[in-house]
């Protein structure tokens, strides 16, 4: 019998849709996804092979449901990184910092609740609200793909939501939220309603500026979330984590599964942590690749938005899928985000985007 999706008796909103996912294509160079491109240093191989060893012994027991010494140690990297001091108790982990954010629409959002997104925005947003059944409203950016605070402020009194995403560097754009722009986002979104605001820095690490954790203090609606998925380079590992006042870490233990970081996750997190240092040198390298990517780009006549991400946005064209298949047929596997006339390639090594920066040209004599 040839069953599809509808024809079972799905969730009314689930019905006609399609599951989230950029191509996974086996091409020589992929630069879709905004992963770091250098794997794990051979020496914390060993440590991760090590450290879930010793893990491996203890499989027959549930893992630690709080994940104390792995939440002690992002801690750590936070306060060690960014000079706000958070704990143990202000963070809390999960397998990705997509189940971090769908724990927190679970606990914030649901039925008869709303969620905002300034979009063009990282669109797992607006999928975890429907997956979570939150209503999703769609913010306004400006033209140049900047947050216009008062449009932005406009939207949220008119619409009152629960749940405000902020992303910074935004995905797919690679845009900068200043810090007062937060603030003052955070200020409109409470006087319209209380409301969680959740700041989304998976890609901080790569910014010109600094973390907005220090925002934290005294403002206990406020969340950062982070991931290992980018800087450390950990993209199949899946840990993101949050930051955020004790009681909404508290809070998410209402939704979240028990144990559901499992033992081996936390062993091989633990293993990277202890070698945050290595990891973060290749940081550097990505951001000057980055800015390399911009200025050739530049040079070759493009159009591309200012960048504080691992990624850069470049356009404009009559056909962006034209283009993006164009550079695929050359071998390079950029990003098309259905941002008309834009699309956006992740830093990869240098020789990598020498590739890419290859194909570009190629398909620009072609076109002229
Ligand atoms: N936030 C943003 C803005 C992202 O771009 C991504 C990944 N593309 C994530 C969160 C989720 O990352 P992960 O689940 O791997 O931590």
């Amino acid at each position: 019998m040839n069953l599809g999706i509808d024809d079972l008796p799905v969730r009314d909103e689930l019905r006609g849709k399609s599951p989230y996912g950029a191509p996974q294509l086996d091409v020589p160079v992929r630069l879709n996804t905004n992963e770091n491109p250098y794997p794990l240093p051979e020496p914390l191989v060993e440590r991760i092979a090590e450290r879930v060893r010793e893990a491996a012994r203890d499989l027959n027991r549930y893992p630690d449901r709080d994940a104390v010494e792995l939440r002690t140690q992002l801690a750590k990297y936070l306060t060690d990184t960014s000079g706000y001091e958070v704990g143990l108790a202000n963070v809390w982990a999960a397998n990705g910092s997509n189940e971090v954010l769908q724990q927190l629409l679970q606990t914030f959002g649901g039925p008869g609740r709303t969620a905002i997104g300034f979009e063009p925005s990282y669109s797992m947003h607006a999928l975890i609200a429907r997956g979570t059944g939150t209503g999703w409203i769609s913010g306004p950016r400006g033209e140049d793909f900047t947050i216009d605070l008062a449009a932005a402020e406009k939207a949220l009194a008119e619409h009152r939501p629960d749940v405000v995403f902020i992303t910074t560097p935004n995905n797919p754009t690679g845009t900068a939220v200043p810090a007062g722009t937060v603030l003052a986002l955070y200020e409109a979104a409470q006087a319209a309603k209380p409301s969680m605001v959740v700041v989304d820095e998976a890609y901080i690490e790569f910014s010109h500026g600094d973390s907005l954790l220090p925002l934290l203090e005294g403002r206990p609606n406020l969340v950062v979330s982070r991931t290992m998925s980018k800087a450390f380079g950990a993209a199949g590992l899946r840990l993101g984590y949050l930051a955020a006042h004790p009681a909404v870490v508290d809070a998410v233990q209402l939704v979240r599964l028990p144990y559901h970081l499992s033992a081996v996750t936390q062993a091989t997190a633990l293993a990277a942590l202890e070698h945050t240092d290595t990891l973060l040198k290749y940081v550097e390298q990505l951001k000057s690749e980055r800015d390399r990517l911009v200025s050739e780009l530049l040079a070759l006549g493009y159009e591309v938005t200012a960048s504080d991400a691992n990624f850069v946005q470049f356009g404009r064209f009559a056909d962006a899928h034209e283009v993006w298949r164009k550079i695929l047929d050359r071998g390079v596997l950029v990003r098309d985000n259905g941002v008309p006339g834009w699309l956006r390639v992740t830093a990869g090594t240098p020789e990598e985007n020498d590739a890419f920066l290859d194909a570009v040209r190629e398909v620009k004599k072609e076109q002229s």
